[in-house]
């Protein structure tokens, strides 16, 4: 991946070199940061983001979990979402905002006095797992790694520590040949990939594991909900078993990065007929259209980004 050339750090654009972290900073050590992943999508009226409001509270949320107070407000760091994308000037991008203690201290309680930094980088990225995965679909495997108990430490929080988790299953699974491991909640249940949910079509119903299988609710996944019931259908969240996947006629994984891809087998065992089905490839076309003004957003989640 190429770095930027240019990025927001701490209420400036700064050159990518400019922009450093101290090797005492709190977070390298402990995990202590809490990002965002959203998109920004050219389209006919301009580049425009997608549910950046929805991200940004994320983000506040993920960071009030920690007693992580970022030294901004929500309206300055869509101000600043929007300012990464005029400084570099992309069309299309992803964009990470992430917050992190950058102070220094071996406190597993750092106090209010511990710096918080706040950086975003925006670059362009296709689709996480490339275009034909959009295409044709992917090869996944369940990971032998379990998630995160609720009672350890909280998924729902979109924290750099809860990566570690997500690079085990990420790693094992391009180890074995795969593109994706899903993992399991405790408690054996599916739970979602290393950095997408999950959804599974049996029988023209479309289910997801909720919240409480050590999940991060994606904004994916919600926009998912909706863009399902205007085809007709009503997402139903509840705990499935594994071997739903190998008798599932469609799998897809949803995610900002991943966006809507389609899985065409699950442990060598292909989906369905091995290849995306009419459910997944209407839900593909309803979310894209999004960007191309086939589908209209009557739902406010679009924003242009705005001129400085
Ligand atoms: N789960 C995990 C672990 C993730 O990293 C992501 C990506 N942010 C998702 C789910 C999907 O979330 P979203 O649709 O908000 O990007």
């Amino acid at each position: 991946m190429k770095a930027p050339t240019l990025l927001w750090h701490n209420g400036r654009i700064k050159s990518w070199h400019e922009a450093s972290v101290h090797v005492g900073a709190h977070a390298l050590h402990y995990g202590s940061s809490v990002f965002e992943g959203e998109r920004v999508y050219a389209t006919p009226s301009g580049p425009q983001y997608f549910r950046l409001a929805e991200h940004t509270e994320r983000l506040f949320n993920s960071a009030r979990i920690y007693d992580l107070v970022i030294p901004y407000t929500p309206d300055e760091i869509n101000a600043a979402c929007h300012e990464v994308i005029r400084a570099t000037g992309l069309k299309s991008a992803y964009v990470r905002p992430i917050a992190y203690r950058s102070g220094f201290t071996f406190s597993l309680a750092p106090t209010a006095d511990v710096a918080v930094d706040v950086a975003i980088i925006a670059i362009e990225w296709g689709s996480m797992h490339g275009a034909a995965a959009l295409e044709n679909g992917v090869d996944v495997c369940v990971s032998s790694w379990t998630r995160a108990a609720p009672n350890t430490y909280p998924t729902g929080a979109k924290a750099g520590g809860n990566y570690l988790s997500s690079q085990l299953i990420a790693q094992e699974a391009v180890r074995g040949g795969f593109v994706e491991g899903i993992a399991l909640a405790p408690g054996g249940l599916l739970s979602e990939g290393a950095g997408e949910n999950l959804f599974v079509v049996h029988k023209n119903r479309i289910y997801t594991p909720p919240a409480g299988a050590s999940i991060l609710c994606g904004i994916t996944r919600d926009s998912v909900f909706t863009l399902a019931r205007e085809l007709g259908y009503e997402v139903q969240e509840q705990a499935l078993p594994r071997e739903m996947l190998y008798f599932a006629d469609e799998v897809f994984m949803t995610g900002t990065a991943a966006e809507i891809t389609p899985v065409r087998s699950v442990d060598r065992k292909p989906v369905g007929k091995g290849e995306p089905g009419p459910v997944t490839k209407a839900l593909q076309k309803a979310f894209f259209g999004l960007f191309d003004g086939s589908t209209v957003d009557r739902w406010g989640w679009l924003t242009p980004v705005t001129e400085a």
